[in-house]
């Protein structure tokens, strides 16, 4: 359980993809499992991923298997196991959380560059000045374990290497060019919704210069200002996802409603009767799965289909 939590934790605190942690119902469960866990995910089409699964085992392989562990008092007991699993759909997962019409959109927590440098130049003199200044701002960001990379490529223009490495998700992005040299300051730009702004700096160091007050300036070192706004973006992007999954979960009591909700692309709240001829009946007629009975459940109504009291609130949708 414990395990199982930190894959929950680490889904959504490294991915930022929101997930929805509960049991299968018996029909989904791993075959032979006590119970299976799952973490849920809701596409932005409306259809859920299942993120992943653990399965209790109970003794019922450990029987036939012939696993025994010595117990206390020296006495031979079949082991109890569990089975876990994750794997790669939790990389497609958090792409298509993610990801918009100009391509990927990483989480600066997963990024293998978190910041890339663009110098922008059209002559050697304007050159030998904006690399200068880009290389130190590199190394100062590299000095303080910030994943950069100074795009110093001599045959692409600055526009090119903008949607390149927006394509490739990168979350953020430094510009710097001779005419923001000459004004001191650079510009910094999120990859995840699209804003870009002027920071204003210091003349002798690469310090960004936060606000002017009536006895100076309130100054911030360039990494430490990079490494908030990473941790913004990271926060930005569960967030965003959060709100959106929360917005898609739509409790229902009538069938009627689950049907249209669920051809809005909405994951449907409902009580079950716990019968599996209601939900295979409910997924012969909607196409819907029950995707998970949520962990920590209300207390149940009539079941959405049978209008049998229900045992249990659970949440369908249609399924990759
Ligand atoms: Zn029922």
């Amino acid at each position: 359980q414990i395990f199982w939590i930190c894959i929950k934790k680490t889904i959504e605190a490294e991915l930022a993809v929101p997930v929805i942690t509960g049991k299968k119902s018996e029909k989904d469960k791993f075959v032979g499992a006590v119970y299976t866990n799952t973490l849920e995910s809701l596409m932005p089409d409306g259809k859920a991923l299942q993120m992943g699964t653990s399965h209790f085992l109970g003794q019922n392989f450990s029987k036939p298997f012939d696993v025994k562990y010595l117990g206390e008092n020296n006495v031979e007991t079949f082991a109890w196991q569990t089975s876990w699993g994750v794997s790669w759909r939790l990389i497609g997962g958090m792409i298509m959380t993610h990801g918009d019409d100009r391509g990927l959109v990483l989480p600066p927590k997963i990024a293998p560059i978190q910041v890339v440098i663009i110098p922008i130049y059209y002559s050697k003199e304007e050159k030998e000045k904006v690399m200068e200044y880009a290389l130190k701002a590199r190394d100062e960001l590299v000095g303080e374990n910030v994943r950069v990379h100074l795009d110093d490529r001599e045959h692409l223009t600055p526009g090119f290497k903008f949607n390149d490495w927006e394509m490739k998700g990168i979350p953020v992005r430094i510009e710097i060019g001779p005419k923001d040299i000459a004004k001191n300051q650079i510009v910094l730009a999120r990859r995840h919704n699209q804003t870009k702004n002027n920071l204003e700096m210091m003349k002798t160091s690469l310090s960004v210069i936060l606000e002017h007050v009536s006895d100076g300036i309130v100054t911030n070192k360039l990494p430490n200002y990079v490494k908030e706004e990473l941790e913004n973006i990271q926060k930005e992007m569960f967030d965003a996802a959060k709100k959106i999954l929360d917005e898609r979960i739509v409790r229902v009591s009538e069938y009627q409603q689950f049907k249209e909700q669920l051809d809005n692309g909405k994951m449907i709240d409902c009580s079950w009767c716990g019968n599996q001829t209601c939900e295979d009946k409910i997924k012969e007629e909607t196409g819907a799965d029950l995707r998970v009975i949520p962990s920590g459940n209300a207390k149940a109504e009539t079941c959405i289909y049978c209008k049998n009291s229900g045992t249990t609130n659970a949440l369908f949708a249609k399924g990759y």
